[in-house]
């Protein structure tokens, strides 16, 4: 669904990627993991298009995203086609931006409505039918300040889902939570890979990456240092420095 090649991006003088390239085939889940600014979050908000990126094609269901300018100047120069591909890859954040003053059921609505502007019943019956997936239906009315933190993230989910992308990005979707509340949204992750969705997944958390993962990168410094089957990558890990991550991580 997605492929990177080659992808470069600096802040000003700051590299951060120097030369990445990804390919998540469809159904596949591949899971991003590395020390803390190794690029993992900027890698993720290049691929729908967040951020700008100065080098490397990126490459949504064999379209390549066409650019105008080079280097620090350069950005996509077709608004349609970045529309296309930020609502067909959907990012779930570590905090997860749900407005305040909407109750969940608006808040899962208000994309298909006003980006895609798809039918209310319509939106309104697939909004529910997401939110029941990820157990929280019975919150529909609720506004974001009722819910605990895990039920917060998975009415993200149910925003991102109902949307229904090709694709779903995940910034270390559990992270702000606590271990107990963690479980759900993992659940519900796990859930999402085992119907076949494509998924790339920021993650500190390596369990959640060998369970769901068909492919893990590690991230080092801007560059992809190893990957492989999480089995490999796990299990008998080649690189110095991923054997240092992971010693440090488990
Ligand atoms: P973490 O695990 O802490 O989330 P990460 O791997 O997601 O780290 P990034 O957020 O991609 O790392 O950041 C990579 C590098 O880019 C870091 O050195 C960071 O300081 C820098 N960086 C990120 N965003 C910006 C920005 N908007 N402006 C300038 N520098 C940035
Ligand atoms: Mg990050």
């Amino acid at each position: 669904v997605i492929e990177i090649r080659n992808l470069h991006k600096a802040y000003g003088a700051l590299e951060v990627l120097k030369g990445v390239s990804i390919t998540a085939p469809k159904g596949h889940v591949i899971s991003l993991i590395g020390s803390s600014g190794s690029g993992k979050s900027t890698l993720l908000r290049c691929c729908n298009l967040l951020e700008d990126s100065q080098q490397g094609d990126i490459i949504f269901k064999g379209e390549p995203v066409k650019w105008q300018g080079s280097g620090h100047g350069r950005r996509p120069s077709d608004a349609g086609q970045v529309l296309r591909i930020r609502t067909n890859l959907s990012m779930v954040f570590q905090q997860f931006n749900l407005w305040a003053h909407m109750s969940i059921l608006q808040n899962v609505m208000e994309a298909p409505l006003t980006v895609l502007k798809l039918e209310r019943a319509q939106v309104e019956e697939a909004a529910r039918r997401y939110l029941d997936k990820v157990g929280i239906g019975d919150k529909c009315d609720a506004y974001p300040a009722q819910l605990s933190g895990g039920q917060q993230q998975r009415a993200a989910i149910a925003r991102a889902l109902c949307m229904e992308p090709e694709a779903l990005l995940f910034d270390e979707p559990t992270s702000a939570l606590d271990p107990e509340l963690e479980q759900e949204v993992v659940r519900v992750i796990k859930d999402l890979a085992a119907e076949g969705r494509t998924m790339m997944i920021v993650t500190h958390d390596m369990k959640l990456a060998a369970d769901v993962s068909d492919h893990v990168v590690f991230l080092h410094q801007g560059l992809i240092e190893e990957q492989g089957p999480p089995e490999t990558l796990f299990g008998a890990p080649k690189s110095e420095r991923l054997r240092g991550f992971l010693s440090a991580t488990y």
